[in-house]
């Protein structure tokens, strides 16, 4: 019987666990196109996937890893032929699909697109979901039109995978980024990513008033909770913010106040279920924009074996950047 190396996550009376195993190819899902799969990575998903933090994993056994890249075996697929080099996130991988921690993925053509020119595999899962949806989040703040010239950029959870990541691309951009962290240690790191200034989360994360003092004009927050109500309530007149994230928690108290008298503006941000053109934009403008000496300063590469640790690590808040997976 064919098997490849992958974690298995499964949920039964034993109780919820994750393990690296051989896996059967004649178990892998449907789809029309059949993956080896070089790198992944872990991101904030993997690990409450990973863990059973959060229940995302809805189907059992799971191979986690919400993202990948590798190179086509086989296809039925018209858009794919065995040799393209591809990149996957997203359309539910990880989560009701088996995912991407693993040698081989057996996905529709449908979610994958090509590894856009200029990124190897490992750069693009060095960017991986939380880069591109750091993307997602700076062009909906272009397509909304807030534009430097207007002020300050605020980035939550800035240490952190999408918050690294938007930091650079922001700054790129010509705005002047203010990176919002609970390590003060990490201020050298987030400056040379570009950051301008570094506030310490401390200021965000508490319950705060219906507004505040206008101090930025946008924002890409990962955080969620009274860090997001806190940056709606300090953002200046006709503003916006992009949501994207929950790593405070997935509650919003806040009240009308900003967009009601500051006319701000809050932007969702979903990485999932974004269609092919956005994505193919998305992926095309990072493989343009993103500083591959930035990119290479953000990421750690670890092999497979640690895969399941570096989750665990990753809802701690004890990641820095991103953090590729070499499948091997
Ligand atoms: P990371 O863990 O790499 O980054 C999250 C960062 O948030 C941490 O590094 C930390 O930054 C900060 N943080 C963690 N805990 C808290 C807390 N209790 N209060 C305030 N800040 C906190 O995760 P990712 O970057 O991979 O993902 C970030 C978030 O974005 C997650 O919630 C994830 O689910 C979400 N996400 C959403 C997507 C979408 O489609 N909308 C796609 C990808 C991710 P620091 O140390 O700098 O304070």
């Amino acid at each position: 019987m064919a098997t490849f190396k992958a974690i298995r996550i499964d949920k039964d009376d034993a109780g919820y666990r994750a393990a690296p195993t051989q896996f059967a190819e004649s178990d892998l899902m449907e789809g029309d196109v059949t993956v080896r799969i070089s790198h992944s990575t872990i991101n904030y998903k993997d690990g409450l996937a990973v863990t059973g933090k959060s229940p995302v994993v809805r189907r059992f056994p799971m191979i986690p890893g919400i993202d990948f890249a590798g190179v086509v075996e086989s296809s039925s697929n018209p858009d794919f032929k065995p040799g393209d080099a591809v990149v996957l996130n997203g359309w539910g991988v990880g989560e009701t699909h088996l995912g991407g921690l693993a040698q081989k993925a057996r996905v529709k053509g449908d979610w994958l697109v090509p590894l856009p020119a200029g990124l190897s595999p490992e750069q693009a899962m060095a960017i991986g979901t939380a880069g591109y949806t750091a993307m997602l989040s700076v062009m909906a703040l272009e397509k909304f039109g807030v534009k430097p010239a207007d002020g300050p950029a605020i980035v939550t959870g800035a240490a952190g995978g999408v918050g690294s990541v938007a930091v650079s691309l922001l700054a790129k951009a010509g705005w002047r980024v203010i990176a919002s962290t609970g390590r003060v240690s990490e201020a050298g790191f987030l400056k040379e990513l570009g950051a301008a200034e570094i506030i310490d989360r401390a200021e965000l994360s508490a319950p705060g008033r219906p507004l505040g003092k206008e101090r930025w004009a946008a924002g890409v927050d990962s955080v969620g909770s009274h860090t997001l109500a806190n940056v709606l309530a300090q953002t200046k007149y006709s503003g916006a913010i992009a949501a994207c994230g929950l790593a405070q928690g997935m509650d919003l108290p806040a009240s009308v106040a900003p967009f009601i008298l500051r006319c701000v503006s809050l932007l969702g941000i979903d990485s999932v279920m974004a269609p092919k053109a956005k994505r193919l934009e998305a992926w095309s403008r990072l493989a343009r924009d993103l500083d591959r000496d930035k990119l290479a300063a953000i990421t750690s590469v670890i092999p497979f074996d640690r895969a399941i640790q570096a989750a665990g690590l990753i809802l701690e808040g004890k990641i820095r950047g991103r953090v590729v997976v070499e499948i091997g």
